[in-house]
């Protein structure tokens, strides 16, 4: 088997905080493999973007606690220094973030963002980052780019301001693009653009993607291999028809059951899941879902509340769950019959 691309192992991102530590990502492994999308998707809180800030090394490292090991084509980000990173943010790896206004200075032209993104890692000329940003427009289907490149963001729409900040974060080509939540702020008909761009962009380019978001509808839409967060850890793992079709893990079957699908019906209503995400600087003991979960009185021995269940992979795909292998098949089915179709 290659190499993967990425490789985390085993990170946790603890925070330190006047009431106490927070633990923001609890031992969490995957891979990205080179040209593949990863969707981490899970609920606010779960641990997404923190995640990915580490990868980066934009966490805040005065009072974060960073353990594990993250490794980009065998490189360890963790013992790698600021400028180092700083090199490999932008050549190898970018982000676009949700919120493309708040990204985006108001004080430059868009033009000028990309060109000196382009010039800082490239050395380029003014002319030819300038040359560059045209280019770059052009190709995240801004129209008239000669003339938009002297646009300042408020004179942008929404969705040409997020076109934009994929400009910026492919000017340099990186290997790596992880979009947090990128389309969350768009209509759905922009949204729709948005996805379908990153995803041609990827198949001219080859990048890796890892693209967070707490919408299983856009997992289906964008993701190859899919990681179900909860509670700064992964409940489950799988390829994106394995755990879209065959979801082992109830937190999955709750995001499923709360997602609507095209055509519903409107007179099977969607049911959200109970009760509200875990404390992460009181976690719940045990299993971290235990006290939203419907099936625990299922599991013999009443281990939910007291045994953490290890997550355990065959392939790459696994879910943490006491849950029996037959007894999640049933229930899964019970769930496909449920669904609004
Ligand atoms: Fe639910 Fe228990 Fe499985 Fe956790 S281990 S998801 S509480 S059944």
């Amino acid at each position: 088997m290659s190499t993967p691309f990425l490789s985390v192992r085993d990170l946790r991102v603890h925070f330190s905080t006047e009431d106490g530590t927070v633990k923001a990502v609890d031992g969490l492994s995957f891979e990205v493999e080179k040209g593949r999308t990863l969707g981490i998707v899970g609920e606010s809180g779960s641990g997404k973007s923190v995640t990915n800030l580490a990868v980066l090394g934009l966490h805040d490292r005065e009072h974060t606690a960073i353990d594990g090991e993250i490794l980009l084509e065998g490189q360890d980000l963790l013992t790698a220094t600021e400028r180092q990173l700083e090199r490999l943010r932008g050549n190898k790896m970018a982000m676009i973030f949700q919120d493309a206004l708040a990204s985006l200075s108001p004080y430059h032209t868009i033009g000028r963002q990309i060109s000196e993104t382009y010039r800082k890692h490239t050395g380029a000329s003014r002319k030819e980052a300038r040359d560059r940003a045209v280019e770059m427009l052009k190709r995240v289907g801004i129209p008239q780019p000669d003339l938009r490149v002297d646009d300042y963001p408020h004179q942008f729409s929404g969705g040409m301001r997020q076109r934009a900040m994929i400009a910026i974060a492919l000017v340099c080509d990186p290997e790596l693009l992880i979009a947090d939540e990128p389309t969350t702020a768009l209509d759905v008909t922009v949204q729709a653009q948005i996805l379908d761009l990153l995803k041609d962009l990827q198949q001219e380019t080859g990048t890796s993607i890892i693209f967070i978001t707490h919408d299983l509808g856009v997992i289906a839409d964008v993701a190859d291999d899919v990681l179900v967060m909860y509670g700064g850890r992964c409940v489950e793992r799988g390829t994106k028809a394995e755990v879209l079709t065959e979801p082992q893990h109830p937190y999955t079957w709750g995001l499923l059951r709360s997602m609507p699908r095209l055509g519903s019906r409107v007179d099977i209503p969607l049911s959200p899941i109970p009760g509200t995400p875990p404390s992460l600087l009181n976690p719940p003991t045990g299993c971290c879902f235990h006290p939203r979960c419907a099936f625990t009185d299922q599991v013999s021995g009443a281990r939910c509340p007291t045994e953490r269940p290890a997550l355990e992979l065959a392939d790459g795909r696994g879910a943490a769950c006491h849950l029996t292998d037959g007894q999640r098949t049933e229930f899964a089915a019970d769930l496909a019959g449920s669904r609004p179709h």
